[in-house]
């Protein structure tokens, strides 16, 4: 028999607020132990916890990109639990009542079942995974463990944190990767969470069971705790998975349980079964109202939802008629899919914007950065200040911004190609010169006298000159040798210093050769 996995995240992400969720303390990360803490943080006796009403609001913000729906109630519980890093001994989170339940993410992976398959004859096809939930709650603090005693660090204590569930829909590691990048992609554009990994913005919970192929019913449901990279999440599925159907395959049987990832010895072991299960006696928070938004505050948060990256995808490939490959650029990188479609959109020929955005520009860009940082990018972060290597001084990148020429003159430079004005070999300096420099191409062409000569007369002159000088070949191509040709269209392209629009050149020098 046959077994295929089954797969269900719960993806934890910090959110992008200034403050934290029940007190004024600053959500930052890399501070010294223990300053960014206060008495409601620390769980004293007697506080009361005040909501952060924009941790709420990029709570609904995110049911909204995940298609999820926003009940009109919705609360906070306590879950009760003892551990050192989390002094109230209740974590605050949403048990029965979440502020969003019921949507789904589409990505790019398989075959395609999703919604968005299809829409353009080109488009790569869309799975979608089911999200049972995201809803609110609060992270805990820090332990460190050191060699005689441990440390705790409450700074992360209350940090805003919202857990998003998926249904069990992922059918195997590959697929759980591209569901996490995905929902990764949707967060970050829609300012919900900066998910930087090494930060710990991003952890998830890895349940999965096998089952015999063809069957329905779930088996036993395996979670793996706590994973904080995607790569790792691929490796413990890649463990994982062989082992239980191991086991079933051997006759044994697999029961709930929780088990930890060993990233060094790349393996799994069990922490606790379902008869040691945690009873986590949930009730409502009696300190904090229930939440009830009103339309206005709903339409407020709605305000703020970002086009999908796939609708986005999709959109530049049949609105512009750009390839996969291009769109994706776009796609990942906002800005400059942004500053592509300001210019593409008054433009003849979208694709040739989009290889003047990707192929110079990003490259140029690229490359100025690179220099200013010491690290190469992997892609144009919109965020203006990169620490250097050192961490020690903050460097200026250079941003889409700090263009010195204006959109429309790269425009006016695909039109001087596109009018055989200049050679492609010829817009390359320009562009290098009003990239530097922010002068018109126009200018540049004239002053650095980088105009094609397409004026017959003169090109004429050029291919006499050239076939007197050289009877050899010119009989030879008469003679039918096609290849002489070249050599003789070298040498104009030589005596007009390159000048010479090339298509003319072959023209000429055949109609004067042809008998
Ligand atoms: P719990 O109440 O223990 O947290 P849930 O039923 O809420 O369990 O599910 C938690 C996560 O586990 C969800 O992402 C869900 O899709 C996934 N899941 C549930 N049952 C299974 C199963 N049998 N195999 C794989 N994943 C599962
Ligand atoms: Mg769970
Ligand atoms: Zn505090």
């Amino acid at each position: 028999m046959e077994y295929e996995p089954v797969i269900g995240l719960e993806t934890h992400v910090q959110l992008k607020t200034k403050s934290k969720m029940w007190c004024g303390c600053a959500n930052a990360f890399g501070a010294e132990p223990n300053t960014n803490v206060c008495p409601v943080c620390l769980g004293l006796p007697g506080v009361l916890p005040v909501p952060n009403d924009e941790a709420l609001r990029l709570t609904v913000l995110t049911g909204y990109l995940l298609n999820c729906e926003i009940p009109r109630f919705a609360k906070f519980d306590r879950k009760s639990y003892f551990y050192p890093d989390m002094p109230k001994n209740y974590q605050i989170t949403q048990y029965d009542k979440p502020s969003t339940a019921n949507g789904y993410v589409e990505f790019e992976f398989g075959s395609g079942t999703g919604s968005g398959a299809g829409v353009s004859p080109a488009s790569p096809p869309l799975a979608r995974v089911r999200i049972t939930r995201a809803h609110l709650e609060e992270d805990v603090g820090k332990s460190f463990h050191f060699e005689r005693n441990s440390g705790l660090d409450f700074n992360r204590a209350g940090v805003p944190l919202m857990e998003i569930v998926s249904e069990p829909d992922i059918t195997s590691a590959d697929m759980a990767c591209e569901y996490l990048n995905a929902l990764k992609e949707i967060l970050v554009q829609g300012g919900v969470s900066d998910c930087d990994m090494e930060k710990g913005m991003v952890r998830c919970d890895v349940n999965v069971s096998v089952r015999p192929v063809g069957t329905k019913e779930l088996g036993a449901k395996i979670e793996i705790k706590n994973m904080n990279s995607f790569s790792g999440v691929r490796r413990a599925l890649e463990y994982e998975i062989p082992r239980q159907i191991e086991v079933v395959k051997k006759g044994g049987k697999l029961i709930q349980s929780t088990r930890r990832w060993d990233d060094d010895a790349g393996i799994t072991d069990e922490m606790r079964t379902k008869e040691h299960a945690h009873d986590y006696r949930y009730f409502p928070d009696p300190d904090l109202m229930p939440l009830a938004p009103d339309e206005a505050w709903l339409a407020e948060v709605k305000s703020r939802v970002v086009e999908l990256p796939v609708a986005r995808k999709q959109r530049f490939m049949l609105d512009y008629q750009l390839p996969a490959g291009d769109a994706e650029v776009f796609k990942s990188n906002v800005g400059l899919g942004n500053y592509f479609e300001g210019i593409a959109k008054q433009a003849k020929n979208p694709k040739a914007v989009a290889n003047w955005v990707i192929n110079n520009l990003r490259a140029k860009m690229a490359g100025v950065n690179e220099r200013r940082t010491g690290i190469a990018p992997v892609s144009l972060e919109e965020d203006p200040v990169e620490k250097s290597e050192t961490g020690a001084t903050p460097v200026l990148r250079m941003t889409l911004a700090d263009l010195r020429f204006q959109p429309a003159a790269l425009l006016e430079l695909i039109g001087l190609v596109e009018a055989k004005t200049i050679s492609s070999s010829a817009a390359q300096q320009v562009f290098a010169e009003m990239f530097d420099t922010g002068k018109a191409p126009a200018a540049i062409v004239q002053e650095k006298g980088l105009a094609q000569v397409s004026d017959t007369g003169a090109i004429e002159k050029f291919c006499d000159e050239v076939i007197a000088a050289n009877p050899g070949p010119a009989n030879d191509f008469k003679s039918g040798k096609a290849a002489a040709l070249n050599f003789l269209k070298g040498q104009v392209m030589k005596l007009s210093k390159g000048k010479a629009n090339p298509a003319l050149v072959g023209e000429i020098l055949e109609r004067k050769l042809k008998p």
